[in-house]
């Protein structure tokens, strides 16, 4: 029996992918991350980029609030071209209902130490003067932060590699063998632990596993650098966030480094088909500019689409899988992946190596949810 060549062979080369390899490569294991396009190019190059702490449950809170942490940490080490922008969110309140979810999420973040802000309708207009008259507060979270995806995954592989990872970009992966990866084409990639961190593409290589893609919509607009300080987000955004099947548009816009504004954002189910679709991109807009009338006279560049990888409870798949026991997942991170990124580095290594995690792992462990063979 010969050894393998490596400890761990990583498919993916998306933000997950790359985060998980820097930290196995730091942990002194031999790293071989397998892209079957370009590093970056999935949901990562397609994704808002917002760092961002959430309260759907306790599980998500803490894996955003871990992972926040982690990226504040890594701030200074971060190139120019990952555009961290510690720029905040403003959760915005349209009426009376919204303004009491702003209470509620000013108690959950404060009694778990989250720095936040209520604004009233005054303080909300003095923060962000092109949001429309008669909106009635919001929520700011200062701790909230804006990056550049693609760039942020390529600086992690590049420092995967300078801890001795090998990198193998344009390599599909056929197959997920009993000890390796067998690629399109023909050759075979030895390792001791496979990691499938191949997005919303991962159930194709482990049959069974509950991920479905959620299609959504972005617009970027020409450079208007005075337009917009904060990350703005609807509370209405929740409602649509949390359907499993409607198609829904939530008002959703980020300040960017070059002047640009992000505009987002839809979720579709089940539609496979990634072309920009002009009726949501309308519908997208029409929202937003009921919040900021003024966007009406700003022009935009481009529309494109993107697929999130979506789990029954909104929580991603961290850790081995229930059948292959030399399989690990990561994947399933939805439209936070992004933000979760380094916790789910983290949290893969801990188990990997054996090691008392800093968050609890149960929540996102692949066992906790049933695995559907009718897909395979
Ligand atoms: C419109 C939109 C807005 C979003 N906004 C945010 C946001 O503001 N904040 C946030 O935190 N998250 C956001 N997200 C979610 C975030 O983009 C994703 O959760 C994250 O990018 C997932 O990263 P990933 O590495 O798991 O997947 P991906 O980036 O999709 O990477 C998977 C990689 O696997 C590769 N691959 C697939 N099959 C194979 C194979 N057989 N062999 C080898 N490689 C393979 C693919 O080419 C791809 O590069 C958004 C998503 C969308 C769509």
């Amino acid at each position: 029996m010969t050894s393998p060549v490596y400890d761990v062979v990583i498919i993916g080369g998306g933000i997950v992918g790359a985060a998980c390899a820097a930290e196995c490569a730091s942990e002194g294991l031999r790293v071989a991350i397998v892209e079957a396009k370009m590093i970056g190019g999935g949901a990562t190059a397609a994704g808002m980029g917002h760092l961002t702490v959430m309260d759907d449950s306790e599980a998500q809170f803490a894996l955003t609030r871990y992972s926040q942490l982690l990226w504040e940490g890594l701030r200074h080490e971060l190139p120019r071209e990952v555009e961290y922008d510690a720029c905040g969110t403003i959760w915005v309140a349209a009426d009376d209902d919204e303004m009491r979810e702003v209470e509620r999420k000013q108690r959950f973040y404060s009694e778990r130490g989250v720095a936040v802000e209520v604004l009233d309708a005054q303080s909300l207009k003095e923060a962000e003067p092109n949001l429309r008259d008669g909106l009635v507060g919001g929520l700011r979270v200062a701790g909230d932060s804006v990056i550049y995806p693609p760039c942020a995954a390529q600086f992690l592989v590049d420092r995967a590699r300078a801890r001795g990872a090998q990198v193998f970009v344009g390599q599909p992966v056929r197959e997920i063998a009993a000890d390796g990866v067998r690629l399109r084409d023909g050759s075979f990639i030895s390792a001791g632990l496979i990691v499938n961190a191949a997005g919303s593409w991962s159930p194709e290589l482990t049959a069974g596993i509950d991920v479905k893609k959620r299609k959504g919509h972005l617009v970027i607009t020409d450079r208007y650098p005075q337009f917009l300080r904060h990350q703005l987000v609807e509370l209405g955004y929740l409602k649509s966030a949390h359907t499993l099947t409607a198609e829904s548009v939530a008002f959703n816009i980020q300040p960017r480094q070059t002047g640009q504004l992000l505009i987002g954002s839809s979720r579709q189910f089940e539609v496979d088909d990634a072309t920009v679709d002009v009726s949501i991109v309308h519908r997208m807009l029409s929202r937003a500019m009921e919040f900021l009338p003024g966007l009406g006279k700003l022009s935009s560049l481009r529309a494109w689409t993107g697929f999130r990888a979506a789990t029954p409870d909104k929580l991603p798949l961290i850790g081995p899988d229930v059948e292959h026991h030399r399989l690990y997942l990561a994947t399933g991170h939805e439209g936070l992946g992004i933000t979760t990124s380094l916790g789910t580095a983290k949290l893969l290594v801990d188990q990997i190596m054996d090691r008392k995690p800093a968050i609890p792992a149960a929540p996102y462990l692949p066992a906790r949810v049933t695995r559907d063979l009718a897909h395979v």
